[in-house]
């Protein structure tokens, strides 16, 4: 598999084993943490493999969150010179805050696609 295909899958939400079935189920509630499946639908690939296997994902989205703070801190720092530094802060943390659900996915997703089985 080409690494741009890994990316591909991994944006799209899908299977590292077959690329054709979801890892999580379909987002219910705006509060509610994305539930992954424990298994492909189509091809039985276990996405939860051991107890604290995604701590590890939570170093990827550390670095999801670093990024977006600093695209959201530059934007803000750039399109609004006037911006005092209360609001950039502010402007920051609603970012991170409207990123959180989709850097958990993401995170765990990419994951399973660089360690796979
Ligand atoms: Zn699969």
């Amino acid at each position: 598999m080409k690494k741009s295909n890994l990316l591909v899958r991994a944006l799209k939400d899908s299977c590292p084993n077959c690329g054709e079935g979801k890892v999580f189920l379909p987002s219910t509630g705006l509060f509610k943490l994305p539930e992954m499946l424990e298994k492909c639908e189509k091809c039985s690939y276990r996405f939860d493999r051991e107890p604290g296997y995604f701590i590890g994902a939570l170093y990827i989205s550390y670095g999801l969150a670093v990024l977006q703070g600093i695209l959201a801190f530059f934007t803000c720092y750039f399109f609004f010179p006037s911006m005092s530094t209360f609001w950039q802060v502010v402007c920051v943390v609603a970012v991170l805050i409207v990123f959180a659900k989709k850097n958990y996915k993401l995170a765990r997703i990419l994951y399973i696609h660089l360690f796979p089985w």
